[in-house]
């Protein structure tokens, strides 16, 4: 089975579920990436800073009790705030998160499944405003983060906004976001969750037809698979279909080793 890199546990503001039930027995492996997201308009405006310190701890406990050696990775799945940078900055600089997901979750200081805060933005704007904002946010945090997560996140608002004709139309923003990302050794989620629950396998089969045509030996562009699930029975949901999806366009999703190798703490 290959691993996920996307899953929320007890440590996110949306989710019930424990750290031990995503214990992958194939590749010996516990992840999580627990949701840090500052101003979060989508939890009354909490600043929303897992203990990172204790889901280490946690995880060391339970490391100890399978008795088996386990490898462990605390992760956090990143928001972007352009509105409270410097905070951001700084609690990356700080905190011990060896696996960083960096996702665009709010516009404006409200997040994208607020549909009414961006109701004024026509489909091209807001399409364009999102995009442009990515590039930035990689530039400025690529050597924070070491996985773009989830791309179409604004689109699962915005059923307007069709897979293809986006494609087409943002085709330069979507390879300048990618480029950006190889310079950086980024590496680029398939979000299972957006392509099946959200309807975008086309868009996910673009981009991965776009990965593979700017892979360069200077600058490797991978993939990695993840499920963003926030409970247990969706962990890992939809790999089969996302890795005959990559395996079409010649690309194999990222090994555990060569995430690992991209710890930061
Ligand atoms: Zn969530
Ligand atoms: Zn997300």
């Amino acid at each position: 089975m290959l691993a996920d890199f996307h899953a929320h546990s007890q440590y996110s503001f949306d989710s019930d579920s424990s750290i031990e039930s995503y214990l992958d027995a194939d590749n010996r492996l516990l992840v999580t990436t627990e949701h840090l997201e500052l101003h979060n308009s989508a939890h009354n405006n909490m600043d929303d800073i897992p203990d990172f310190v204790q889901i280490n701890r946690n995880m060391a406990a339970i490391e100890e009790e399978s008795r088996q050696s386990l490898t462990t990775v605390v992760g956090a799945e990143v928001g972007y705030s352009r509105e409270h940078f410097q905070q951001l900055e700084d609690i990356l600089a700080s905190q011990p998160i060896a696996l960083r997901l960096l996702s665009f979750h709010a516009y404006r200081d409200h997040d994208y499944i607020e549909t009414e805060a961006h109701r004024d933005l026509s489909d091209s704007d807001y399409a364009y405003a999102y995009f442009d904002m990515v590039l930035e946010g990689v530039e400025k945090l690529g050597s924070q983060v070491q996985v773009l997560a989830h791309l179409d996140y604004p689109l699962r608002y915005r059923e307007s906004l069709a897979s293809d004709a986006l494609f087409d139309q943002y085709q330069p923003q979507i390879e300048a976001i990618l480029l950006a990302c190889a310079r950086q050794g980024i590496v680029i989620e398939m979000n299972t969750k957006s392509m099946v629950k959200y309807g975008r396998e086309c868009l996910y089969n673009r981009l991965a037809e776009l990965v593979a045509h700017l892979n360069s030996p200077e600058h490797p562009l991978e993939v990695c698979l993840g499920s963003d699930c926030h409970r247990a029975q969706d962990w890992h949901a939809h790999f089969e279909q996302a890795l005959a999806m990559v395996n079409a366009h010649g690309l194999k999703p990222i090994s555990v080793e060569g995430m690992l190798e991209r710890r930061m703490v």
